[in-house]
C-alpha cells in the first residue's frame, strides 16, 4: 500500500422509525470512512463511543417513477463532543489529509506527495505549496459556474498526479459569481426552496486556493484579438497574459481559431479536459471527496459517475471500465465544437499531426501515460 492517512475521524449515528419501531445504527466519518473506500486494513475505532457523534435521522423515499425507494437524511440532530484524532494509518510516503475542520491536527512528517481533502476549512499553506504544479489551466465563468464540474476539476487538481494547475480572472469569478446566483433565484422560483450549502465563486477560491491570486485582466490584450466573441475576448486575453495555454469553457465556438493560434492557445469543454486529464485514481478520489457532506442523491462514487453521464459523456465512458456494474445514462445532446486551438490540453505543447490537431490532444498523451 503506497498511501497513508491522517485526519479527523468521527461515527455518524443515523436513526429512523419504521412501523412505530425506533431504529439506530452508526457508521464511520471522515478519515475512518476514507480509511475503509480505500481498503486500508487500518480503520479507526470511531465506534468505540469515545470520538464525536454527530446525529441524523433518516427518511424513507419512494420514487415511483425512478421505481426505486430509498432513505435520504431528513433532519440533523446536532452531535455530541469527542475525540477527533485519527492517527496516522500507515507508513506509506504518501499521504491524504483528511481535514473536518474541527482543528488541532498535528503533522507527521512527510516525505512523499500530499493530498490535503477539506471541504470546511482552509489548507495548509506549506503542504499545499507542495502539490502545486505548472500553471496552464484557465477556467472560464461557465465553468465556475457549474458546481459539479467546478469542484471535480478543483479537487482532481490538487491530487498528486495532477499536471494542471487551476486559475481563473477576477471577471470569470464575478461572471461565474453571477451565473450562480441566477440558478439560485430560478431554482427557488421553481421550487420556493432556498439553496443555503452553495459556495459562490469567491467562496471557493478562498476556501481551496487561498494561495492563488486572480488572474489580471489585460485590456490591451484584447484589443488585439480578432475572431474571439466580444464578450469572451477578456477572458481569453486573461488567460494569455498569465501564460495559461488552455481555456476550459462550456462555448468552445466563442473563442476564436485565428487568435487561439496567434497566442498559441487551445479551447476545450470541460468534459474532454477532465477525461484527458484526469487517471481513474484522480477520478474516483475526486467523486469520493466530492460525496463526503453531502445532503440528499448521489450517495455512492458509481451513482455520481452514471448522473455525471448525462451531462459529461467523454469523461464518464473513459471512466467505464471502473464501475462494470453501472450503466451510463445517454448523453444531453452537445452543440458546437469540444476542442479549438493549437496546444494539448494535457501538455501544453503544440499539436503538430492532423489527428491531434483534431482532437486536441498529442499521441503521448491520448494513450493516458502521464
Ligand atoms: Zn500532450
Amino acid at each position: 500500500m503506497t498511501i497513508s492517512v491522517y485526519g479527523h475521524t468521527y461515527a455518524r449515528v443515523f436513526t429512523y422509525t419504521e412501523n412505530g419501531v425506533h431504529n439506530e445504527f452508526s457508521v464511520p466519518g471522515g478519515a475512518d470512512l476514507l480509511c475503509r473506500l480505500l481498503r486500508l486494513p487500518f480503520g479507526l475505532p470511531a465506534e468505540t463511543g469515545a470520538y464525536r457523534r454527530e446525529y441524523a435521522e433518516l427518511k424513507h423515499y419512494d420514487d415511483r417513477q425512478g421505481k426505486k425507494d430509498y432513505y435520504a437524511i431528513a433532519r440533523r440532530m446536532g452531535f455530541t463532543d469527542g475525540m477527533t484524532q485519527a492517527r496516522v494509518a500507515n507508513e506509506a510516503p504518501g499521504l491524504i489529509v483528511w481535514d473536518e475542520g474541527f482543528g488541532g491536527l498535528d503533522f507527521p512528517p512527510v516525505q512523499g506527495p500530499v493530498l490535503w481533502a477539506s471541504n470546511k476549512a482552509l489548507p495548509d499553506r506549506a503542504l499545499f505549496d507542495r502539490v502545486a504544479k505548472n500553471c496552464v489551466l484557465f477556467l472560464d465563468a461557465d465553468v465556475l459556474a457549474a458546481p459539479r464540474m467546478r469542484t471535480l476539476i478543483l479537487i482532481a487538481g490538487l491530487h498528486k498526479d495532477a499536471r494542471y494547475k487551476v486559475c481563473w480572472s477576477g471577471l470569470a469569478e464575478q461572471q461565474g459569481n453571477s451565473a450562480l446566483l441566477a440558478q439560485a433565484a430560478d431554482h427557488y422560483r421553481r421550487t420556493g426552496e432556498q439553496w443555503t450549502r452553495r459556495l459562490s465563486v469567491t467562496d471557493v477560491r478562498v476556501k481551496h486556493l487561498p494561495d492563488m491570486r486572480l488572474v489580471a485582466e489585460a485590456p490591451e490584450v484584447a484589443e488585439t484579438l480578432v475572431d474571439t466573441a466580444p464578450t469572451d475576448r477578456p477572458i481569453l486575453a486573461a488567460a494569455a497574459a498569465t501564460q495559461a495555454r488552455v481555456v476550459v469553457t462550456d462555448n468552445v465556438a466563442d473563442f476564436g481559431r485565428l487568435d487561439l493560434q496567434r497566442l498559441g492557445m487551445s479551447a476545450v469543454t470541460a468534459d474532454m479536459f477532465m477525461a484527458f486529464n484526469l487517471t481513474p485514481g484522480m477520478y474516483v478520489d475526486a467523486l469520493t471527496r466530492m460525496l463526503e457532506g453531502r445532503v440528499g442523491p448521489p450517495y455512492s462514487v458509481a451513482e455520481a459517475h452514471q448522473s455525471l453521464s448525462r451531462t459529461r459523456p467523454v469523461l464518464t465512458s473513459k471512466m467505464r471500465d471502473l464501475f462494470p456494474d453501472t450503466e451510463l445514462e445517454p448523453a444531453a445532446k452537445t452543440v458546437g465544437p469540444q476542442f479549438r486551438g493549437t496546444v494539448c490540453i494535457v501538455c501544453g505543447r503544440t499539436l503538430t499531426d492532423p489527428i491531434s490537431q483534431t482532437v486536441g490532444v498529442g499521441p503521448a498523451c491520448r494513450t493516458g501515460q502521464h
